[in-house]
């Protein structure tokens, strides 16, 4: 019996990074997972991942920002699996932006990281809210929620509002009496693909953002995900509207 046993999970952007640890860790300790991204080869691999370990996962076309395919991929799953029990709002986009940042950008960056988060959000507590057995919903949000750069303009902005609509759910979800949790995830600087690009973009930040982090390193998808696990799994049955902070002391300075 894994950590997850009997659970569904939808992680969102689990074809790559930090979602694609995620989904993986979920499967291993027994969850039947759905991989949702845009990019289904990519999705599907980890799907193929996930059944070469003699786990079960399935691909779902997610577009994050589309209010219509929230609501096809929630009903897939459940369709596929007969209900859902955990979501991982972990999509997300990173581009560099500063105040004078063109408002194309500002409203994509908004769409996918905070729209997005929403709309999860929603869809899965119309999903779970007959539920008879402990939900939960777990959205990655960042460091840069509590904290900025001239540079992140829209990305701690819209992880600022992550943070804070993943509270007023909680409370939500407490009051309408809902058997779900809510809780928000704020990962430090990881290797991934969004922190490789950026990396090969601004090639001298490499340097900095490691001092930057007092524990010496750069964390890994791993790190992150074992907290999500923690969140989503029933370990963490009285965690509600709380903030795990997963960033190598870089916020405590
Ligand atoms: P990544 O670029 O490696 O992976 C992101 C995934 O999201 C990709 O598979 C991509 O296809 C998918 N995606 C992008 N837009 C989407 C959309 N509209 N709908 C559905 N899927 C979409 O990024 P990552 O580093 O793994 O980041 C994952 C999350 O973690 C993001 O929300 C990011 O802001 C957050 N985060 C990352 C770090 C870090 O250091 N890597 C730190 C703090 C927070």
């Amino acid at each position: 019996m894994g950590r997850m046993s009997g659970k569904v999970a939808l992680v969102s952007g689990a074809a790559s990074g930090l979602g694609e640890a995620i989904a993986l860790l979920l499967a291993a300790e027994g969850a039947q997972v759905a991989v949702a991204d845009i990019a289904a080869e990519a999705g599907q691999d980890v799907v193929d991942r996930i059944r070469a370990a003699g786990g079960d996962g399935m691909f779902v076309r997610l577009d994050v920002a589309s209010e219509a395919e929230w609501d096809s991929a929630v009903a897939a799953v459940v369709a596929r699996y007969g209900k859902l029990t955990v979501l991982v709002n972990n999509a997300g986009i990173a581009p560099v932006g500063d105040m004078e940042m063109s408002f194309d950008l500002w409203r994509k960056v908004m769409s996918i990281n905070l729209d997005g988060t929403f709309l999860g959000t929603r869809a899965a507590i119309r999903a779970m809210r007959g539920s008879e057995e402990a939900c939960s919903i777990v959205n990655i949000s960042s460091t840069m929620a509590m904290t900025a750069s001239p540079t992140t303009a829209a990305y701690s902005a819209s992880k600022g509002g992550v943070r804070s609509l993943t509270k007023a759910a909680a409370l939500y979800c407490a009051a309408q009496k809902l058997p779900i949790r809510v809780n928000s995830v704020h990962p430090g600087m990881c290797v991934t693909p969004l922190v490789s690009r950026y990396f090969e973009e601004y090639p001298h930040a490499l340097e900095a953002q490691i001092a930057s982090h007092p524990i010496g390193h750069l964390g890994s998808p791993e790190d992150v995900a074992r907290g999500v696990l923690y969140l989503a799994s029933d370990e963490s049955g009285f965690v509600l509207g709380s903030e795990l902070v997963i960033d190598g002391g870089f916020l405590i300075q």
